[in-house]
């Protein structure tokens, strides 16, 4: 009777067993077996280990196995050794290609090929991005050095080109740039039907101001007269040292009046502002200048209306030296050109007799 009682119990829990491992549901322990301690035990054992494997199924590894006994011991080697792996795999991501993993066979060995290759493919990777850096550094050098040597060539090529146009004395323009500015000017005010006067301006007694004072004092006083002369300038108007004492200017869009209040004002502030001398002794010199008016011409090259003009007003100077000097003399160009032609028609006619 009890032999049968033992089988059925027996049964019972076998069948019990079966179902917990065979089914996901969670069987309750039968009635008749709810003394039996072993039972009790086992079925909760079971239930844990499957709660384990549920959720390393599912991924988490997080949780803490309090369960003893060989299976949980396994399964807690097993959490221990993946969380390792997660542990590993992060540090790789951080750049840590030190990391070996030493279980789970074929994937330890793929995944240490990984990161060695990862390893060398950054290594590599670094490397050339330092040469590029440094091939940039070396660029950026070079094309630091050549606008260096640029802006030393624009700079040398400027200082040549003031050199090539400015009197080195006086720093007015010199009597080339004049004439290829003023016969732009020139050409400009033919096209627009607009005169303009030139004047011609000598230092007066200037070689006794040399003889008095030197010619380093001589210097001083072509420099002075340039300066003043310079300030009393429009814009538009031209100033330039013709050579020696001598200044010429052109004055654009100007008739003779406007011609004759210009070059007034050049004397003017001469003869007002005194040269200072090395020893602090102000020296007042004076100028006289001839102006003659340009009258707009399309006709005529523009080369020559000047060295007319120039010759014009030197004549008028010549007329201030003479009648004074410290003025300005005005000559009409059309009467210079008749006395001129009258000259040449004398010359030309040798039975002519002169007036
Ligand atoms: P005038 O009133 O008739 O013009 O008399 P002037 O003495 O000014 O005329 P002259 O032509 O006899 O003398 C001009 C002087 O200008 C002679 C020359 O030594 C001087 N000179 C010319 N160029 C320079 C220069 O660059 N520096 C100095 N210091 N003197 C110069
Ligand atoms: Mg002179
Ligand atoms: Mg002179």
């Amino acid at each position: 009777m009890d032999d049968q009682r033992n089988d059925e119990t027996l049964s019972l829990a076998l069948d019990h067993i079966t179902k917990l491992l065979s089914s996901a549901a969670d069987p309750s322990i039968p009635a008749e077996l709810a003394g039996c301690d072993q039972l009790q035990f086992i079925h909760s054992y079971v239930v844990s280990i499957r709660d384990i494997l549920s959720r390393f199924a599912s991924g988490d590894f997080s949780f803490t196995i309090t369960d003893r006994g060989v299976l949980a011991g396994s399964l807690k080697a097993l959490q221990a050794n993946l969380r390792h792996l997660i542990w590993q795999v992060k540090q790789v991501e951080g750049g840590d290609f030190s990391q070996r993993v030493r279980f789970l066979g074929e994937f330890s060995e793929s995944f240490n090929s990984m990161v060695v290759q990862l390893d060398s493919a950054l290594s590599a990777m670094k490397k050339k991005e330092e040469e590029l850096t440094d091939l940039s550094d070396r660029l950026q050098e070079e094309v630091r050095e050549r606008n260096n040597a640029l802006l030393a060539l624009e700079h040398s090529e400027a200082k040549f080109r003031y050199l090539a146009e400015h009197d080195p004395l006086t720093g007015v323009l010199n009597r080339r740039s004049f004439f290829g500015l003023a016969e732009l000017e020139l050409r400009r005010n033919a096209m627009e039907n607009n005169p303009s006067s030139l004047a011609m301006l000598d230092v007066d007694h200037f070689k006794k101001f040399n003889d008095t004072y030197g010619h380093l004092e001589g210097d001083k006083a072509l420099r002075h007269v340039a300066a003043q002369g310079k300030s009393s300038l429009r814009q538009s108007d031209i100033m330039s040292r013709f050579g020696g004492e001598e200044f010429v200017f052109l004055f654009p869009h100007a008739d003779l009046n406007q011609g004759i209040t210009a070059a007034e004002r050049i004397r003017t502030v001469i003869c007002e502002h005194p040269v200072v001398l090395d020893n602090g002794k102000e020296v007042f010199i004076t100028a006289s200048l001839g102006v003659v008016r340009i009258s707009p011409n399309t006709q005529e090259e523009e080369t020559k209306q000047l060295m007319r003009a120039i010759s014009a007003a030197d004549q008028a100077l010549y007329e201030a030296k003479h009648t004074g000097r410290n003025k300005v003399v005005q000559v009409e160009m059309d009467s210079i050109e008749a006395q001129l032609d009258h000259s040449l028609e004398t010359t030309a006619s040798p039975g002519a007799t002169a007036p």
